[in-house]
């Protein structure tokens, strides 16, 4: 059999090849189904359309659905994807941010529109998400086992869950719950998205120079930490000549100009002016809503737990109690406790649990306890470059059988503290590890250590 020379050669990293004229983009590997994807952008983007102020103006939708449906037209047919369904929000907030969900639900701050020059600009921005959802690079990041959400923060620890042993089906955690709508991506995506965008824009007809003319906007509107938009869409380096070069090699089809975009812009400038995301993070506090959005402005006050404890049943094999001061907040696969205050979203994104209990299984391990409560562990150090083993392992039991409480410290992202973590682990019948990680500021250990083995000493297992 011949053995196929390849002229060119082929790294198995490299996803975006040079063909010809325009760049080649492929999909990456990626575990997660399409009805995966729909089904995690729906959850995220009910709870994005419960949590932020929506512009809900007629005509202002109307227009960028219109902009969006002629980029959707644009996608190239290997990205098209059976059940994605692009939707387009606009959110009454200043800042200059845009984010799409998996499976295409986007949504648009006000602040973009505002600080855009022309529509394409917008296009561009819009372009810009769009590819990110037809190249899956939210689930694709997901298998990576890497970071799907900014702030590493103790909502990492517990939404680091994903990755571990070989072949594994590790329960994704709070991978794709609170604040999952906030996506970080890395450099290659970022790449990879300019230039899918550029294609994009240039079927669609709109110029692709515009969408680099547009991250030359944001980046000027930046000031101190930056907009928004590049904290969680970070310039894979030399982006705007990137553009600029991929826009060469491609030809414009038509005109997509609406020919509205000033009207648009007029009738924004009409309204009253934009939310800042510190009037809506007030007006969240002030309605009795439970998320913190600018956490770096001070310290969260959290209730002390309460003395009285309240039972939940979050299976079918499980019990156990908790302060009745806590919430139960489910998240996909695992269950977190925590006190109305006790969990925020940091600015720029990022779901955090400050003081809390999360209950979780992961799946596929040894069936050795000692083994697989380490590899837990180093699962969640991969995420978590400041997590520390504080104190040694210990013996103590879980719902009747046997287990190990181990402890570490981190640096909380939300607080840049200090922060003391328990995990209590225990085996499940079918050999999975059954967990309690309990997380609070190291100050307040002493408080919260107590309240954790009372939750892990509450739990009732009846799985065979
Ligand atoms: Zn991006």
């Amino acid at each position: 059999m011949l053995v196929q020379r390849c002229a060119v050669p082929v790294l198995a990293a490299v996803t975006v090849l040079t063909v010809g004229g325009q760049t080649r983009i492929a999909l990456d590997k990626n575990s997660y189904s399409l009805a995966d994807d729909i089904k995690l952008g729906q959850e995220a983007s009910t709870e994005a359309r419960s949590e932020l102020p929506l512009l809900n103006d007629a005509r202002v939708d109307e227009y960028v659905e219109d902009v969006g449906a002629q980029l959707v037209e644009g996608i190239p047919a290997e990205f098209r994807h059976a059940g994605f369904r692009y939707t387009f929000d606009v959110v009454n907030q200043k800042d200059i941010n845009a984010f799409a969900l998996p499976g295409g639900p986007m949504f648009l701050n006000r602040g973009m529109m505002e600080a855009a020059k022309t529509e394409a600009e917008v296009a561009g921005v819009m372009a810009h998400e769009i590819s990110h959802v037809a190249l899956r690079h939210g689930t694709a990041q997901a298998t990576k086992g890497q970071k799907f959400q900014i702030g590493a923060v103790a909502g990492q620890i517990l939404g680091a869950i994903v990755g571990g042993a070989a072949g594994s089906v590790i329960a994704q955690g709070s991978q794709f719950g609170l604040g999952t709508y906030f996506l970080k991506y890395g450099r290659e995506y970022e790449r990879q998205a300019d230039l899918l965008g550029a294609q994009i824009m240039a079927r669609a007809g709109y110029d692709p120079r515009e969408m680099a003319n547009m991250f030359k906007t944001i980046q000027a509107e930046g000031g101190g930490g930056g907009p928004e938009w590049l904290s969680s869409h970070p310039d894979p380096g030399n982006r705007y000549n990137t553009i600029v070069k991929e826009a060469s090699t491609l030809r414009v089809q038509g005109n997509a100009d609406t020919g509205e975009f000033r009207t648009i812009k007029s009738r924004l400038a009409g309204m009253s002016p934009a939310l800042t995301g510190e009037q809506i993070a007030k007006g969240r506090t002030s309605a009795g809503t439970t998320t913190a959005r600018n956490v770096e402005r001070g310290p969260i006050d959290v209730a002390p737990p309460s003395t009285q404890y309240r039972a939940y049943s979050p299976a079918s094999f499980l019990r156990l109690s908790v302060p009745a001061n806590w919430q139960s907040l489910p998240e996909k696969d695992v269950q977190i406790y925590a006190p109305g205050s006790g969990y925020a979203q940091a600015d720029g994104g990022g779901a955090a649990v400050t003081h809390g209990v999360q209950i979780g299984v992961v799946q596929g391990g040894s069936g050795n306890l000692q083994r697989d409560t380490e590899q837990l562990v180093q699962t969640f150090a991969r995420t978590n470059p400041q997590l520390r083993a504080s104190g040694r392992a210990r013996r103590e039991n879980i719902g009747g059988r046997a287990g190990i409480t181990t402890t570490l410290s981190n640096v909380s992202d939300v607080t840049g503290k200090s922060e003391y973590i328990s995990v209590g682990t225990t085996q499940l019948r079918d050999g999975s590890l059954f967990y309690v990680i309990g997380v609070s500021p190291q100050s307040e250990a002493g408080t919260y250590e107590p309240v954790f083995r009372r939750v892990r000493q509450s739990v009732q297992l009846s799985d065979r």
